[in-house]
């Protein structure tokens, strides 16, 4: 059954400096039970895309075109407010800036009690019970509830703020870069924790994450977006192992490998593009190898590759990809 389903999304900003088109077009689906992540780099469009499904999108934010469905109901034809509402039981959200969602003058039991007590009708007594349940689950003491966040370190913040969204057990967790500005030890320790959760609530996972690793490790699915395009999408594995878009390959290649010694085949010089014009051409035509005029006046569709599940957008896929094949093996 299909959970979520973005089609052809539109997302401007009207800013000071004019509109500014973060999101130009994006597409994907996910269904019951996948691991779901999106990724690419900075101003790519990944939180816009995610704020825009959840109705968080701030009052300067238009959504110009698309559809949003979350298990067939039409999610654009609800006020922001009706949509906050309906998803709140459906959809936990774990933002980029978690940290930042904690109220200092309240104990963090007491947050997590009132995310319980306000979309559900339960005494103090169960709710009591429950935060002390999902303090455990997210491997804080529950002897610990009772205190301040200022208290917790960072990643304790975190796990924190990660309770609150389990508290009325969603169907999809939506986590933006969930270990931004965590050591590295304690981000995995987070992505595992989400995980096990995840699994044990049999909810899926949308994980917003530019961290190659931490895809390849925990999700089935995924888009690549670059300027608010999505580039390349479908199985993990698939776009990994073989990348077909060129932005793809740059990616993965301006990713630190532990035996990198492969060939540079696309370098990720240059800025991503302003976006205060609707782009033309391919939003990646000003940075790639391959570009010629098509892909400076036409934006490229998503198309199946004939020979596996994978999407890519791109005018020049089978050179591309032709060559990226000779760089990893240069006998073919
Ligand atoms: P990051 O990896 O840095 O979190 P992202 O892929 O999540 O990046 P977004 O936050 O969606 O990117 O931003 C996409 C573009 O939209 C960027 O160019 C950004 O500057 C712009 N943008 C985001 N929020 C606003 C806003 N409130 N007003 C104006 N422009 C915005
Ligand atoms: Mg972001």
């Amino acid at each position: 059954m299909t959970l979520l389903n973005v089609n052809d999304l539109v997302v401007r900003y009207d800013t000071e400096e004019g509109p500014r088109h973060s999101v130009n077009g994006v597409s994907f689906t996910i269904e019951d039970g996948v691991n779901y992540a999106l990724s690419g780099e900075s101003a790519s469009g990944k939180s816009t895309t995610a704020k825009a499904i959840l109705g968080l999108l701030p009052d300067c934010a238009v959504i110009e075109s698309g559809e949003i469905e979350f298990e067939g109901r039409d999610l654009r034809s609800m006020t922001a407010a009706e949509r906050r509402d309906f998803l709140w039981e459906e959809i936990a959200f774990i933002p980029q800036t978690a940290i930042d969602a904690l109220d200092p003058v309240m104990t963090v039991g007491a947050q997590i009690r009132q995310a319980i007590q306000t979309h559900r009708d339960v005494s103090d007594q169960h709710a009591q019970r429950r935060s002390r349940e999902l303090f455990e689950t997210v491997g804080l003491d529950p002897e610990r509830i009772e205190e301040y966040p200022h208290r917790f370190s960072g990643g304790m913040r975190q796990r924190v703020v990660i309770a609150m969204a389990l508290a009325l057990d969603p169907k999809l967790i939506i986590a933006d870069e969930p270990t931004t500005g965590l050591d590295v030890v304690v981000q995995d320790q987070i992505i595992d924790n989400i995980l096990q959760i995840q699994e044990e609530t049999d909810s899926s996972l949308l994980l917003i994450t530019h961290d190659l690793s931490v895809i390849a490790e925990a999700c089935d699915e995924m888009s690549v977006l670059y300027g608010g395009q999505v580039m390349e999408q479908g199985h993990v594995d698939n776009v990994l192992l073989n990348p077909s878009n060129p932005y793809t390959m740059g990616l993965k290649q301006a990713y630190p490998t532990q035996d990198d010694d492969s060939n540079e085949l696309i370098s990720m010089s240059g800025e991503p593009p302003m976006l205060d014009e609707a782009p033309t051409g391919c939003a990646f035509n000003s940075r790639c190898p391959f570009a010629d005029e098509e892909c400076e006046t036409t934006q490229p569709q998503l198309e199946k590759l004939p020979y596996r599940n994978q999407r890519v957008a791109c005018h020049h896929t089978e050179r591309a990809t032709r060559m990226r094949k000779q760089a990893d093996d240069p006998s073919t």
